[in-house]
C-alpha cells in the first residue's frame, strides 16, 4: 500500500523556480574575469539559464549528456549549472588545477560534450585539446568583445549564446534518481575517481544544509561561496542559497585577502564559507591593515582542519562565529559541522574552542561510525580512533563506472579514507586520513594533531608530519616544518614547544627544516610525495636502534 500525498520529483531546477517566483529581485553580484562587478537578479539568472538550456539543445545535449564547466564562481558559472541540468543533462565540474594529463583522462572518462569555460583556462584547453577528441564544442563564458584569439576548433561565445535564444524553454523533467551533477576526486593516489550526484540528492543535501545546525542560511543573508563550484559541489552553495532567496556574492578569480575584504564589506555579506588558507590571508589582510568586519555573522570552514588560532581570531578579534565542518566530494559534500548542543553556550571561550576545532557533529541524513581494521565498531569515547564511515542518501554508492569496486561495508556504509574519534555527545575528530597515520610499536599516532599543535609555535608557518620508518617501532614521527620569514628557529626550540602538549611517544623522532611543503590541486598538504622525499631518511633514534 502507498500513501496517497503528491509525489513531486526533488528536482534541482525547481530550486531555482522557487528562487524566481519568490525571490526573484534578489540579487546574484559577481566579479568578472573580465575585471568588473556584474550585477543580475535571480529572475536574470533564470530567463538566462532557460535560454542556455535552449542554445544547448539546439548543440544537441539531451538527458544524460555531460557537460563541462572550467570556471571561477561567477553568475555565468552559476546559470551554467541550471541551463545543463534544464536539458536532462549533468554539470561536470572541471578542477583547472589538476594536471593537464589529470584533466584530459577526465574529460574522456566523463564522456563531456561540450566544455564551457573562463577566459582564464583557455590556455590550458589549448594545451590539451588534441587529447580530447569527443568533446564537441567549447564555449567561452565571456562576450563578443573579449573573446581570444585561440586555436581551438569549434569555440562559441557564451553571450552570443544567450542573446540568440528568447528563453520560451521549460526545464525537460527526468526523474529525481536521474544524474546531476559529477565531480571528481583530485587523485592524490592514483587516477580521480568520479562520484556522480542525482536531482534527489543535491536536493535532500540542500535541505540537511538549510538547518540551522548545519549552514542556516536564510533570506536575509548576503552569501559569498568562496568555496569554488569546481570543487566538492561548492558544498552545495549553488542550491542553498538560491532555495531560500539569500544574496549570492561570487570572488570570481581574486581571492586574495583584499578583493575578499572588498567584497565581504561592499556587498555586506553576513556568511561565508571557505578553506582555511583562504581566510588565513584574509586574516592576515585585515591585521595588517586594522580592519574589522562589521557585517559578517558566520563563517563556515572545511576541506581541512582549522587552525585553533583561526577559531580564536575570528570569534574573538572579529566578532565572527565559525562552523568548523568536514566533508568530501563523495558526500556531497557535507558530513559533519561544528555547532553547539545545548548547555555550550554557557561554557567559557577556551572550553568553546575545544568543541569548535572537533570536525562537528553529522547533520540528520548523514549516519557515521568508526571501526577497526577487521570492520568492527569502536566505541564512541572519543578516544579510540578508527577508520570512519558513513552512510546516507547523498553519500556516494559507487565511483562512476564502477572504478574501485564495490566502495560500501555490508551495511550500506562508505569507508571515507579518514580516522577519526567520535564522542559520546556526537562529534567527531579527524585524526588523520587512513593513508597517512603513523603506526609506531603497533599502536597509532595522528599526524594530524601533532601538526596541529606544531603550528600554534609562533616562529613556524607551516608543518607536516610523517612516518619514517623505524628498526624498532616500524614507523617514527618526522615533523617537517616551514619556518617564519626572517625568524630563526632551532629544532630544540619546535621540540620544547611541543613538549607537554601531546604524549611523549608521540614527540617527533626528528625535526626538518624546509623551504616550501608540497601542496595537492586542492591546497592540501602531499603527504605521499614528501614520504617519497623522505624515504631515505635516517632518523637520529634509528641509528642509536641499530647500534
Ligand atoms: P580532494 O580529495 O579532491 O581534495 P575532498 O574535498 O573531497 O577533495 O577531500 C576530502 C578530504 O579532505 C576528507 O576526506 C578529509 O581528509 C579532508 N578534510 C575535509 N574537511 C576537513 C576538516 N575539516 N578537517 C580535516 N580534514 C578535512
Amino acid at each position: 500500500m502507498f500513501g496517497q500525498m503528491q509525489d513531486v520529483p526533488l528536482l534541482v531546477n525547481r530550486i531555482l523556480d522557487h528562487a524566481l517566483v519568490n525571490h526573484g529581485e534578489r540579487e546574484i553580484v559577481s566579479r568578472l574575469v573580465e575585471g568588473n562587478i556584474h550585477r543580475e537578479t535571480y529572475a536574470d539568472a533564470h530567463l538566462r539559464a532557460r535560454k542556455l538550456s535552449q542554445a544547448l539543445q539546439a548543440l544537441g545535449m539531451g538527458v544524460g549528456d555531460v557537460v563541462a564547466t572550467m570556471a571561477w564562481n561567477t553568475h555565468r558559472h552559476f546559470e551554467a549549472w541550471y541551463g545543463i541540468t534544464g536539458v536532462g543533462g549533468i554539470y561536470h565540474t572541471l578542477n583547472p588545477r589538476l594536471f593537464p594529463e589529470q584533466l584530459s583522462y577526465i574529460i574522456n572518462h566523463a564522456e563531456d560534450k561540450i566544455i564551457l569555460t573562463d577566459l582564464t583556462f583557455v590556455p590550458v584547453l589549448e594545451g590539451i585539446e588534441k587529447d580530447i577528441p569527443n568533446v564537441k564544442a567549447i564555449i567561452i563564458m565571456t562576450d563578443a568583445a573579449h573573446m581570444p584569439e585561440t586555436s581551438l576548433k569549434n569555440v562559441l561565445c557564451y553571450e552570443d549564446l544567450i542573446d540568440s535564444n528568447n528563453g520560451d524553454f521549460n526545464w525537460v523533467e527526468v526523474d529525481e534518481r536521474a544524474p546531476s551533477g559529477m565531480c571528481y576526486t583530485s587523485g592524490t593516489t592514483g587516477n580521480p575517481k568520479g562520484v556522480c550526484y542525482t536531482h534527489r540528492s543535491n536536493v535532500l543535501h540542500t535541505l540537511t544544509s538549510l538547518s540551522n545546525d548545519v549552514m542556516g542560511l536564510s533570506s536575509m543573508d548576503s552569501v559569498m561561496p568562496v568555496v569554488p563550484m569546481f570543487h566538492a559541489n561548492a558544498w552545495g552553495l549553488a542550491f542553498s542559497a538560491p532555495a531560500v532567496g539569500s544574496k549570492i556574492v561570487n570572488p570570481g578569480p581574486n581571492m586574495d585577502g583584499e578583493s575578499i575584504y572588498q567584497l565581504l564589506t561592499e556587498e555586506e555579506v553576513t556568511f561565508s564559507a571557505a578553506v582555511p588558507t583562504v581566510w588565513l590571508m584574509l586574516l592576515q589582510h585585515m591585521e595588517a591593515n586594522n580592519l574589522k568586519l562589521p557585517k559578517l555573522n558566520n563563517v563556515t570552514i572545511g576541506g581541512s582542519a582549522v587552525p585553533r588560532m583561526m577559531l580564536e581570531k575570528f570569534e574573538r578579534d572579529y566578532g565572527v562565529m565559525v562552523k568548523h565542518a568536514w566533508g568530501m566530494t563523495e558526500l556531497s559534500p557535507l558530513g559533519s559541522i561544528a555547532s553547539f548542543k545545548s548547555g555550550m553556550e554557557h561554557m567559557s571561550f577556551d572550553e568553546q574552542m575545544d568543541i569548535k576545532v572537533k570536525q562537528g557533529r553529522p547533520p540528520y541524513l548523514v549516519e557515521m561510525k568508526i571501526t577497526d581494521d577487521e570492520g568492527n565498531e569502536l566505541p564512541r569515547d572519543g578516544k579510540a580512533f578508527g577508520h570512519l564511515m558513513v552512510r546516507g542518501p547523498f553519500i556516494v554508492g559507487e565511483y562512476v563506472k564502477g572504478d574501485g569496486g564495490q566502495i560500501l561495508d555490508k551495511d550500506g556504509f562508505f569507508d571515507t579514507g579518514d580516522v577519526a574519534t567520535l564522542d559520546p555527545l556526537g562529534f567527531m575528530q579527524i585524526t588523520d586520513r587512513a593513508k597517512d597515520v603513523i603506526k609506531s610499536g603497533g599502536e597509532w599516532i595522528s599526524s594530524i594533531e601533532i601538526e596541529n599543535i606544531a603550528v600554534g609555535f609562533d616562529k613556524l608557518q607551516e608543518t607536516a608530519v610523517i612516518g619514517v620508518e623505524h628498526p624498532k617501532w616500524d614507523e617514527r614521527p618526522l615533523l617537517i616544518v616551514v619556518k617564519n620569514p626572517g625568524v630563526e628557529v632551532t629544532k630544540e626550540e619546535v621540540l620544547a614547544y611541543l613538549d607537554g602538549k601531546i604524549a611523549k611517544w608521540w614527540m617527533p623522532d626528528d625535526v626538518v627544516f624546509v623551504d616550501e611543503i608540497p601542496h595537492t590541486a586542492t591546497g592540501k598538504i602531499q603527504k605521499l610525495t614528501l614520504r617519497q622525499q623522505f624515504a631515505d631518511y635516517t632518523l637520529p633514534t634509528a641509528e642509536k636502534a641499530a647500534e
